[in-house]
């Protein structure tokens, strides 16, 4: 797949708000935040969509989830709640094609999403 601004992110090419970092996945801040916490968390590993991702993927993309997890427990928002989202394509309006997980934060959320 073509690089996308996210792989600059990891090459540290360009700067972002790095919240968290292992051996497989980054979490930095959003550019344009949608709540008080709106962190993307990112496998290293470059994969366009989830449609993209194979079975050999499954631990990397379970990685992204307990991360998120460990951020939501840093930043004390597990108890209150946060969402989690990964838009795929362009009717989830998906604009940066390597798979990047929302973590949103600090208010309160409608169901069903807009
Ligand atoms: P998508 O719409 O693909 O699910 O989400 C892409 C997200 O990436 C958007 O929320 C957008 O604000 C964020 N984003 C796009 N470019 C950059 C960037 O250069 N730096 C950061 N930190 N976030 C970005």
């Amino acid at each position: 797949m073509p690089d996308t601004i996210f792989t600059k992110i990891i090459n540290r090419e360009i700067p972002a708000d790095i919240q968290y970092e292992d051996d497989d996945v980054i979490a930095f801040n959003d550019i344009e935040p949608q709540a008080p916490v709106h962190i993307l968390i990112i496998p290293k590993k470059p994969i366009a969509t989830i449609n993209d991702a194979n079975d050999e993927d499954a631990e990397l993309l379970g990685k992204i989830l307990l991360a998120a997890k460990k951020i939501a427990k840093d930043k004390n928002i597990a108890e209150g709640g946060y969402r989690l989202v990964i838009n795929t394509n362009k009717d989830a309006q998906q604009t940066v094609f390597h798979i990047h997980c929302h973590l949103l934060a600090g208010r309160k959320f409608k169901w069903p999403p807009g």
